[in-house]
């Protein structure tokens, strides 16, 4: 049977070449061919002799999903449906940016968390992701828009805000995030990679002393009671733990501010007295807060809220870094919470 190439981390592969009696370096080779020149095929790495191709082929196979749809969003921000082997269908999304281009993953099919405002929790969950399914989301997109030409755009950020819990499926995430800060493949940094949780705070506690990469919670409440009602995943790790986690976060990366993400819900969670809450709570946190701009969804009962930029002065004026995210990709149902397909609805 042939294992996934793009699974396994520098030394697993460097492993494999030394007990084929192969120098180390042919790893290296190997994946600069499939990550920077976007290579599916052992047979076109032309500086690997023809017996070593043929060996690689024997064992490997160079995984890209199937871009199944795609949609253009008239601020360049681009959708992918992506199809799996087995035929289910995840979404990636591309946001353009000034200075950088981001990259959303996915990293279950569906989702089991049920966050109330989120049209991709409505789905239900259905399987993790492999690593391997992971990494490949980078090269689909890499390839669909033909990144691999010398002088185009890279693909410098990577969130992990697509379909699914991130946490709930934590050795494949971590180790895509490993992989994917290998040099030989996208080389990116730990500043570059965010991994965003709905707050599983025992898993949590395992990122913040395994994982070099920043954090975005989504709280979107500054208390239980609020949290519970639009997050029911709070019942089971509250506020407090998560917050006791993130302090932990903060001892392992001390220079990495931690993001909070709050999807501002008009007449549930936007008002005076949530801000104020959510100083206090933050008072003392290395913490940056996103506030985000509600995309409505048809079937859903939360509005946008009206009160965005008072909000954010009363955070501001406490001295906490605030921005209101701009909406992208709300053309083609890609923004945050709307990565639900058609097809999702049809299964
Ligand atoms: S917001 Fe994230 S964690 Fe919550 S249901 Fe949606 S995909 Fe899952």
């Amino acid at each position: 049977m042939k294992h996934g190439i793009l699974s396994y981390t520098q030394s697993e592969l460097e492993g494999v070449f030394s007990e084929l009696g192969l120098p180390r370096f042919r790893a290296a080779q190997v994946f600069t061919w499939v990550f920077r020149f976007g290579k599916t095929s052992f047979f076109e790495m032309t500086n690997i002799g023809k017996a070593l191709q043929e060996k690689l082929d024997q064992m490997f196979h160079i995984y890209r999903p199937e871009v199944a749809r795609v949609s253009r969003s008239r601020d360049g921000t681009v959708k992918f449906l992506l199809e799996l082997a087995d035929k289910n269908t995840i979404e990636t999304v591309f946001i353009p940016e000034t200075h950088r281009n981001t990259i959303c993953v996915s990293s279950q099919v569906g989702c089991s968390v049920g966050c109330k405002f989120c049209n991709t929790g409505y789905g239900g969950f259905i399987r993790n992701l492999s690593a391997e399914e992971i990494i490949s989301q980078f090269l689909a997109v890499k390839g669909y828009l033909h990144l691999w030409t010398p002088g185009a755009d890279r693909l410098s950020n990577v969130v992990f805000m697509g379909m699914g819990e991130p946490l709930f499926n934590y050795d494949n995430v971590s180790r895509a995030i490993q992989n994917l800060m290998w040099d030989e493949r996208e080389g990116l940094s730990r500043r570059r990679i965010t991994l965003s949780t709905s707050g599983i705070a025992p898993v949590l506690e395992r990122v913040a002393r395994d994982l070099p990469c920043r954090l975005a919670v989504s709280l979107h409440a500054p208390n239980d009671e609020l949290r519970t009602r639009i997050m029911p995943i709070n019942q089971t790790y509250d506020i407090s733990s998560i917050m006791k986690a993130c302090k932990l976060y903060s001892e392992h990366h001390k220079f990495l501010k931690i993001t909070f993400e709050y999807l501002l819900l008009r007449d549930i969670n936007d008002t005076d007295i949530c801000a104020r809450e959510l100083v206090a709570l933050l008072s003392g946190v290395n913490a940056k807060v996103n506030l985000l701009q509600f995309n409505s969804w048809n079937g859903c009962t939360f509005k946008p809220s009206q009160r965005t930029i008072r909000f954010a002065k009363i955070l501001q004026n406490a001295g906490l870094e605030a921005p209101i995210r701009t909406r992208r990709g709300e053309d083609i149902m890609a923004a945050c919470g709307q990565l639900r397909t058609e097809n999702a609805k049809k299964q």
